[in-house]
């Protein structure tokens, strides 16, 4: 190991998807696009292992045969959007053992941690920011966003489409962005999802009783609305002269319990750790709940 640092080769540092420039807001949000975070290089840092060899100095490897390792890890060459998916899926995982939650505050913080999966989604990124958990989960991440969704179309959103689940919600703005999305349950019941809810014999009721963060999912597609892209019944394409998008989601992960906390309005960066914080008091301004 010391030969390789001594040799001048340095440990191969991968950055999480928020890196990019993609950041959008909502169009009325009128509160400050949070700032993207300033990593300097003493934060802990996900690191790629290469097969066979000696994680990079100080890193902690996470990968297979660890007790970090992802227990449905992705296959070599694996899709950006199966990654992102075993990602949310190891997130909801996590967030339901508590004994690991804790070592890895213990034994991880501050450390970089090495994985054999190339740049791009990886259980590292959930296991740096559960091991070094930030002040306000809302106002930081590396590799998740934070959506709020209505009552019950939030929890039908995490229901897998075959089971009668939610895979598209329509909004009057578009993204860029492809990757984990946290859902948060807002207060509000819209009437007529309830009543598709109770056309694909979900429990309606139980849905709509669904608050806070609930898991995470994956944003594969946006479009443009155009009549019955993404529903066998014609879709309104517009509000208000406002053309609608269809966000199109993949691969739900639910959390055995729902994390408390805020919503806000648009698509945001959030910490991995709003999936495991039980009860996190956060008080943003009142403009910005929801
Ligand atoms: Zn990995
Ligand atoms: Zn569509």
């Amino acid at each position: 190991m010391w030969a390789d640092v001594l040799a001048g080769a340095a440990p191969q540092r991968v950055s999480g998807p928020l890196r990019w420039p993609f950041l959008h807001s909502h169009p009325h949000d009128d509160a400050p696009a949070p700032a993207e975070r300033e990593t300097i290089m003493l934060d802990p840092q996900p690191l790629q292992q290469v097969a066979g060899k000696a994680p990079p100095a100080a890193a902690i490897p996470v990968g297979a045969d660890t007790p970090w390792a992802h227990p449905r890890q992705p296959q070599r060459g694996a899709t950006p959007e199966t990654r992102a998916a075993a990602c949310a899926e190891y997130a909801a995982w996590i967030a339901g053992r508590a004994d690991l939650l804790r070592a890895a505050r213990c034994e991880l913080a501050g450390h970089d941690l090495a994985c054999e999966c190339p740049e791009g989604p990886c259980h590292r990124d959930v296991l740096i920011d559960i091991a070094n958990p930030p002040a306000d989960p809302l106002d930081t991440g590396t590799s998740l966003m934070g959506l709020t969704v209505n009552c019950p179309a939030a929890s039908m959103l995490l229901v897998e489409g075959f089971l009668g689940g939610k895979t598209a919600v329509a909004k009057t703005f578009g993204t860029d962005y492809r990757g984990p999305v946290a859902i948060f349950a807002s207060p509000r019941i819209n009437e007529r999802e309830m009543q598709k809810a109770r056309i694909a014999g979900l429990a309606a009721d139980w849905h709509a009783a669904q608050r806070g963060w609930l898991g995470t999912t994956v944003l594969v597609d946006v479009h443009q609305v155009h009549g019955q892209c993404c529903t066998p019944s014609a879709h309104p394409v517009s509000v208000d002269g406002t053309p609608l998008f269809h966000w199109v989601f993949a691969h739900p992960a639910r959390l055995a319990l729902p994390t408390h906390g805020y919503g806000f309005a648009g698509l945001r960066p959030v910490a991995w750790s709003v999936l495991i914080r039980r009860s996190a008091r956060i008080h943003p301004p009142a403009k910005d709940r929801s």
